[in-house]
């Protein structure tokens, strides 16, 4: 198991140190057991100073025991560039887009993982997936936002051989882990098998 979803900044808009969240966050990954951790801010970023969250999250991915990833979220449809220094990213769809638009949007912009399918607001009528099994854009399980997972979409991406990533989207090490998804008895895909992780583990 490993987390591809936590935030280090979460909703916040205060200035403060936030690197200092990140060792609470890997403690509790030990604690989970996870094989790798993905933090993810949202970009643009919300608070001007990240320094000290970029230094901290390089410092791991050189020494922590598990592998560690930095990954940005953002909106689409948006103008926003992505910066090189991020590892991967994420689309966090709109309201009202549907998952043919979330997936042709993730590959205009060569995004890696569409978080938390269906939930907030996006539309999520039945689509045929087989056109997107080529292009290396993974489906996020989203312990947060399982609810909004629906059944025929989990299968399809199965069937499609369309990745399933997991994340938590925990704004808090006390909400990391995968209860629900455990429940559900979903199968996520094993981390040598992410496309964008090709090279990197
Ligand atoms: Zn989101
Ligand atoms: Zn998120």
């Amino acid at each position: 198991m490993y987390d591809l979803h936590v935030h280090i900044i979460g909703h916040d808009t205060i200035q403060r140190d936030y690197s200092a969240y990140i060792d609470s966050y890997m403690l509790q990954a030990e604690l989970l057991g996870l094989e790798a951790l993905g933090f993810v801010d949202h970009y643009p970023y919300r608070v001007k100073n990240v320094q000290k969250i970029r230094e901290k999250v390089e410092y791991l991915k050189d020494h922590a025991d598990i592998p560690v990833f930095y990954g940005a979220e953002i909106h689409v449809p948006s103008n926003t560039v992505i910066p090189k220094y991020f590892d991967y990213s994420l689309a966090h769809v709109r309201q009202r887009y549907s998952l043919e638009e979330a997936f042709t949007m993730a590959r205009q912009k060569n995004i890696d993982i569409i978080a938390h399918p269906c939930a907030y607001g996006a539309s999520c009528s039945p689509c045929q997936l087989e056109q997107f099994k080529d292009e290396n854009i993974c489906l996020e399980l989203s312990e947060k936002a399982l609810v909004y997972l629906p059944q025929w979409l989990y299968e399809e991406a199965q069937r499609r051989h369309i990745p399933l990533t997991l994340g938590s989207d925990a704004h808090f090490p006390q909400n990391m882990g995968f209860p629900q998804i455990c429940e559900r008895d979903l199968a996520w895909t094993s981390l040598d098998e992410i496309p964008f992780l090709e090279g990197r583990l």
